[in-house]
């Protein structure tokens, strides 16, 4: 086993990179027994305005947009084990629609447990693409949303290029469910996937999430801060939101507020936090959540 130090200190667990080792195996045998158990939890890390105004790009950010739901895997033997280790062995097998059936119901039930003590906070959730095969996402997030009595815009979905740009037809139909149902799509990791940036004006997404790897070469790279830069510009013209991943430093936050890139999200401004500190600190700043309305850009001042 492979183990490397986390950026907390902590051993970060990493399986065998692969993929049929015993270890793998073993792992997927343990996560399927972790739906069960009690191992598995949500984190979330918020997305502030980035605005020039009133400081709100130094480290505490501007208003607040929503949070992102990121998975979390505390095993009973290896510890921490991070998404990027364990998403992807669940994406080769059935257990991902679990794993995502799990996700879903959480961040439902944390969103009703927000929004009916007034925080209007809109939680994004993951999504993969077998979750995209059938209509179970849809009816869980018909259903969920009723019963907890929540608007759509509650939740959102993330998904990357490679899933929305696909060309299965049950890809394209789920989405339109989604879309029927007023939930709306972020784009992860923009910038990494191969559909062009024009392509983007036929996607039914609200939000353009702008990948770290760009983000956080912009400090140094001129050549990084003109993509993120028209990217921002296309984004803003076509009246979708944009959101810089993995902004660390204030120098980014700085330049990314020039740009005229609307959310940011990163270590800069908060950690993925439990859903209690996440609360806290939500509560904190209630005065400065923003509740966004389905489908539409925020209003930025
Ligand atoms: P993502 O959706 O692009 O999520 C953003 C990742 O960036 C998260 O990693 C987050 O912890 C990390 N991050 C946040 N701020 C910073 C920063 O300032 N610097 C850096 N270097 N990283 C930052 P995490 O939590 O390890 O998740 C990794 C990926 O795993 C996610 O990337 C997403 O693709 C996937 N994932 C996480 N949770 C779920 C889930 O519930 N379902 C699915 N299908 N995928 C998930
Ligand atoms: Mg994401
Ligand atoms: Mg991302
Ligand atoms: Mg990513």
């Amino acid at each position: 086993y492979l183990a490397k130090e986390g950026r907390t200190g902590v051993e970060i667990y990493q399986p065998d990179k692969d993929r049929n080792s015993p270890e793998r195996l073993t792992l997927l045998g343990d996560l399927r027994r972790a739906l069960d158990g009690r191992e598995l939890c949500l984190h979330y890390q918020p997305k502030v305005a980035l605005a020039c105004d009133a400081g709100a790009a130094g480290g505490a950010g501007g208003a607040v947009y929503g949070v992102e739901a990121l998975l979390r895997w505390r095993h009973p033997i290896h510890g921490a084990i991070g998404p990027s280790d364990f998403i992807p062995l669940a994406e080769q097998s059935y257990l991902m629609r679990q794993l995502t059936a799990y996700v879903i119901d959480e961040a439902l039930e944390q969103a009703a447990r927000w929004w009916h003590t007034g925080l209007r906070v809109q939680i994004s959730v993951n999504i993969s693409a077998r979750d995209l095969l059938g209509h179970a996402l849809p009816e869980q997030l018909e259903a969920g949303l009723a019963r907890l009595r929540l608007p759509p815009s509650a939740i959102q979905l993330e998904v990357t290029e490679r899933i929305l740009t696909g060309e299965q037809a049950y890809t394209q139909e789920t989405i339109k469910a989604l879309a029927a149902l007023g939930v709306p799509l972020a784009l992860d990791d923009f910038g990494t996937g191969y559909s062009s940036l024009i392509r983007l004006q036929r996607l039914a997404v609200s939000e353009v999430k702008i990948d770290a790897s760009f983000v956080r070469r912009m400090a140094d790279s001129a050549d990084d801060e003109r993509i993120v830069r028209s990217i921002v510009d296309l984004v803003r013209s076509l009246g979708l939101r944009s959101v810089a991943e993995g902004v660390e430093s204030e120098a980014v936050a700085l330049r990314l507020a020039e740009i005229g890139c609307d959310l940011g999200q990163g270590w800069l401004f908060c950690e993925p936090m439990p859903a209690a500190d996440a609360t806290a600190w939500l509560r904190e700043r209630l005065a400065a959540v923003q509740e966004l309305g389905h489908g539409l850009r925020p209003e930025m001042t």
